[in-house]
């Protein structure tokens, strides 16, 4: 799916078509990002002179944010809400406490008082947010919150998720770090720890949900804009980079 710039004289929002690209067409070019977990699954798609036929176009032409915003929309729903098939936040699926409880048992310490209390804060965090989830997922369903509250469950998500893999590894000590086969569930604590901060970024930032929370679902005064209805071209850009 690419979001692209067809219109630039128009304001940013508008001037933009969706258009659905065959990765194998001729013109794009596919590097791979390793990132800090060492996982290559991410990439950088470089485009040059692609041609693509009007019928592979998305939505109305230069109507790419009303497309997009959908499809943002349906990402923070799907992924935030009580109704999802995905787990959000844990690498390995299913409850952080579980893991958090097996991780603590592995590391010896169970008995240990301030791993207790970090037991205790991450179950706690993980019962309020589900029990967040439901209820603004069915306040959305009735139509007794907008939509936009899809937002408060990204922000709770992401907050958690953070805090979550944080505790976890905190509870490793040094095997999280460097581990070996009789480590169990300790082992790799340290690969998802360097990933953790992506939680409060990935599906859009945590900054941005508090935007849409405090403008949409609170009915706030808009964030101030630097270019309010100018054409995309004469917006200030810095300068190119690469040449
Ligand atoms: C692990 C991971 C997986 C991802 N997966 C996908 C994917 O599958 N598909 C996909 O399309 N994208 C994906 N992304 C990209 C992700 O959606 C973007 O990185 C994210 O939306 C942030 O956008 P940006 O990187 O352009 O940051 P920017 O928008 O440039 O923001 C930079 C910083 O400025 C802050 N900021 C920006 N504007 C404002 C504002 N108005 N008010 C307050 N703060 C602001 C942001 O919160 C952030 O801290 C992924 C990213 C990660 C890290």
């Amino acid at each position: 799916m690419c979001l692209a710039r067809t219109n630039w004289d128009v304001p940013k929002h508008r001037g933009l078509t969706v258009f659905m690209v065959p990765l194998e067409a001729e013109g794009i070019e596919v590097h791979r990002i390793e990132m800090l977990s060492g996982s290559k699954e991410f990439c950088q798609e470089y485009m040059t002179d692609v041609r693509i036929p009007d019928s592979d176009r998305i939505g109305e032409i230069d109507a790419g944010w009303t497309v997009g915003t959908r499809w943002m929309f349906h990402e923070r729903l799907l992924l935030r809400s009580p109704y999802a098939t995905l787990p959000a936040g844990s690498s390995r699926g299913g409850s952080r406490t579980e893991e958090l409880l097996e991780v603590a048992r592995d590391a010896g310490r169970l008995d240990d008082p301030l791993a207790r209390d970090l037991i205790g804060e991450a179950d706690t965090l993980e019962l309020v947010k589900n029990a967040l989830q439901q209820r603004v997922g069915q306040a959305m369903t009735t139509g007794a919150m907008t939509d936009q509250a899809a937002s408060i469950l990204r922000l709770m998500s992401g907050e958690v998720a953070t805090r979550l893999t944080t505790i976890i590894y905190e509870m490793t000590g040094a095997d999280g770090a460097a581990w070996d086969a009789e480590d169990g569930a300790v082992a790799e604590c340290g690969t998802d720890f360097l990933m953790q901060q992506s939680y409060t970024i990935a599906g859009g930032t945590t900054e941005m949900a508090r935007n849409t929370i405090s403008e949409r679902v609170l009915g706030m005064p808009r964030e101030r804009s630097h270019d309010p209805n100018l054409a995309f071209r004469d917006v200030p850009r810095g300068a190119p980079t690469g040449g």
